[in-house]
């Protein structure tokens, strides 16, 4: 890209100039509390009751919040972690920490012990603010790993799980309902979320203030996400899931009702919320939409008030989308990543098929969609070549913006997967005559069940490290309920017996039990490239249907 610096130009010779304000979060918290302070936030709390305020009392919540985390010490900089669910209490995180000009680092609440200590101690967490309903899970971590003394907690509800913790609601209390905000330098880094690497640990994304906001803002328009100020908005995707799709931001933005599901997401739990607040549209991975279209069939029932579903983080599976489409509810398609804060590509209809038959535009709807802007894209055949746009060529995808990640936290950039100013995805894609983007394969070695990531290359490592195993490959096949499981092919020594359930048990005793592998399959070798790895694609291909026939 040509880079004239013209802003010189700008300013001096010709006189006149636009102002230079940061992009920070404060911008976003001012704009809702004047422009849309009555509207409101619900969220579902623990025992089943809602509570319920406007943006107006939020903002009063968010500056006690940022006068108690000065009282308590936490200075421009330093990371402050929340381990929750979707809550009111987590939303004030999103805002309080970032507008002292702190960093939140929202923490995966489904890692193992060890991963969750690990990332604690990674980003170098000052505070810890823990769910209650976590407490538990967090002490246990820490037990585990022997690591409690080091860090300092705020129980976000009632538990005496952890000893010593503050109390969130004490903590606010009495704090002023005002607060200096500073104006945060817009590129000061805003909120930490780890992802998981192909092998290994975690690795940080770091998001600053500036891609933060031109992420929502590009996520609101009409063509990404278009959600609209009269919608109540359920995100049931995580918010310690890539900021939630940066519903906390955008949401708010816009003045829409913000629904926060709290910790129950079981399918009857999910349906009575949407009916309860009389949703109109939410976010998610699409194993709770499984479940919930499930529970739909069985008691012949229908969402009324829901008319959109945006699915990401797997594929959508054809058939949900039709059994939804039956119900009035439209699903909107959508792909990313951590790294992209996380919007990429949003299947919408473009302006050539308004009038198109419908299944021209399932076909197009079911394709991972098409890039939002502020991301560059290209997608390269083994060459480096840029691959047709015929809709059947497939490459590696590469992007670049103001919202994608240029390192990882505390790693930098020294990797592979960062190149000439560009990131390199892992996802292998196709890219229509009209922009559509379908993923057809992953090159990261990597399998994602529930939304949940599972290392291929760890499984393999612990499978190899059984007596009996000469080599292990670790696939992700199709699978109704989860999307996606692992299954394993495995060579064994010579002269060595190992049966199925055998090697299971064992592994169940390494590793997390959602992460051992539906199926373990026995062959005398695995296939191989000519260059020596494991030639997944034909396992994929050879095992595509083992678990759905099974299933
Ligand atoms: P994460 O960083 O955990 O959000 O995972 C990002 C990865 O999830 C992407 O690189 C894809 O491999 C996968 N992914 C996300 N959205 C989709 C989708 N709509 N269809 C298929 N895979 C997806």
């Amino acid at each position: 890209m040509n880079t004239l610096d013209t802003r010189l130009d700008l300013s001096t010779t010709l006189g006149g100039t636009m102002m230079d304000v940061p992009l920070n979060i404060g911008w976003v918290f001012e704009h809702v509390l004047r422009n849309h302070g009555s509207r409101q936030v619900v969220a579902r709390l623990d025992d089943g009751t809602t509570f319920r305020y406007t943006y107006a009392d939020f903002g009063k919540r968010v500056a006690q919040l940022a006068n108690a985390l000065v009282a308590l010490g936490v200075k421009p900089g330093d990371r402050v972690a929340s381990f929750g669910w979707n809550t009111h209490r987590h939303l004030e995180l999103y805002y309080a920490v970032p507008m002292i000009g702190a960093i939140l680092h929202t923490v995966n609440i489904r890692l193992f012990p060890e991963q969750v200590v690990w990332v604690f101690e990674h980003a170098g967490d000052k505070l810890v603010f823990v769910d209650a309903s976590l407490a538990p899970v967090v002490a246990r971590a820490c037990a585990t790993t022997q690591a409690e003394k080091n860090f300092s907690f705020v129980v976000m509800g009632e538990s005496d799980a952890l000893a010593g913790a503050d109390d969130y609601e004490a903590l606010l209390a009495g704090q002023p309902e005002e607060f200096p905000w500073p104006d945060v330098d817009e590129r000061s880094a805003a909120i930490l979320c780890y992802t998981s690497a192909t092998t290994g640990d975690p690795k940080g994304v770091l998001f600053t203030h500036r891609s933060t906001v031109l992420h929502a803002l590009c996520a609101g328009l009409s063509e990404t996400l278009g959600f609209k100020g009269s919608d109540s908005v359920l995100p049931v995707v995580p918010m310690f899931h890539v900021n939630a799709w940066g519903v906390p931001y955008l949401i708010p933005m816009i003045g829409a009702k913000l629904v926060l599901p709290g910790a129950k997401l079981d399918p009857q739990s999910v349906v009575d919320l949407v009916n309860s607040e009389a949703v109109t549209v939410s976010l998610g991975v699409p194993t709770v939409w499984l479940a919930v279209r499930d529970l739909l069939e069985k008691n012949d029932a229908y969402l009324p008030t829901l008319k959109t579903l945006v699915i990401g983080g797997s594929a959508v599976p054809p058939s949900l989308y039709d059994d939804l489409d039956k119900r009035g509810i439209s699903v909107v398609h959508a792909w990313g990543m951590t790294e992209m804060s996380p919007i990429g590509t949003v299947s919408r209809i473009v302006a050539e098929l308004a009038d198109a038959p419908h299944a021209v535009q399932r076909e197009k709807r079911l394709k991972q969609g098409r890039f939002a802007p502020l991301v560059a894209w290209k997608i390269l055949d083994e060459n480096g070549n840029d691959v047709p746009r015929d809709g059947k060529t497939a490459g590696d995808l590469w992007v670049r913006g103001p919202s994608v990640t240029a390192s990882y936290y505390r790693v930098g950039s020294d990797l592979p997967c960062f190149k000439d100013g560009w990131f390199h995805t892992g996802d292998v894609c196709t890219m229509d005559e009209l922009g559509y983007l379908q993923l057809v394969d992953r090159s990261k070695d990597l399998v994602k069940s529930g939304g949940e990531w599972i290392s291929s290359v760890d499984l393999e490592n612990t499978l190899m490290g059984h007596p009996a195993v000469r080599e292990a490959a670790v696939i992700g096949l199709p699978h109704e309920k989860w999307v996606e499981r692992p299954v394993a092919v495995v060579a064994l020594r010579d002269g060595q017996q190992v049966d199925e359930p055998s090697l299971k048990a064992w592994l169940g005793e390494r590793i997390a039990k959602w992460m051992v592998p539906d199926r373990i399959i026995f062959v005398d070798a695995i296939p191989r490239t000519g260059v020596g790895k494991f030639l997944k694609r034909e396992l994929r291909e050879k095992y595509r249907d083992l678990l759905s026939s099974s299933a």
